[in-house]
């Protein structure tokens, strides 16, 4: 499995993990093609825990879920920072990785990154490929 996001919004997200001193999270909309996830829109939501923990502000969700699913995306994956600890799940990803198993990518100050989902009990990183 891969996942296939345009250089310029992993920027933006990366960007933006260093401008704020909380975590960022949203949605990666997009659409599957055979095992591959193809990201087309990344759709930042506001965080409505403040220092390194996330909770997307739940009306929010639902408006962006409502939007992408008019334009014919789903929720490929979901996207967070990491501040001050490596781009890896936490105990607390890893619930919400059961409530929402589908890929997460998570993002570092540094501009490290890494994608992973939940196969059962075990994590497995997922390959990002950047695009044009
Ligand atoms: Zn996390």
């Amino acid at each position: 499995m891969q996942i296939v996001v345009r250089g310029s919004d992993l920027y933006k997200i990366i960007t933006l993990t260093k401008e704020f001193g909380v975590e960022i999270c949203g949605f990666l909309f997009g659409t599957r093609e055979g095992e591959n996830l193809i990201v087309e829109e990344v759709r930042f939501i506001p965080n409505r825990l403040s220092g390194d923990a996330f909770e997307m502000e739940p009306l929010e969700m639902v408006r962006a879920i409502d939007d992408a699913e008019k334009r014919g995306l789903e929720v490929v994956g979901i996207f967070h920072s990491h501040l001050k600890c490596p781009p890896r799940p936490s105990g607390r990803d890893l619930k919400g990785m059961r409530l929402w198993p589908v890929v997460w990518l998570i993002v570092d100050e540094k501009g490290n990154y890494g994608a992973f989902v939940l196969e059962g009990d075990k994590i497995r990183e997922v390959e990002v490929i950047g695009k044009e």
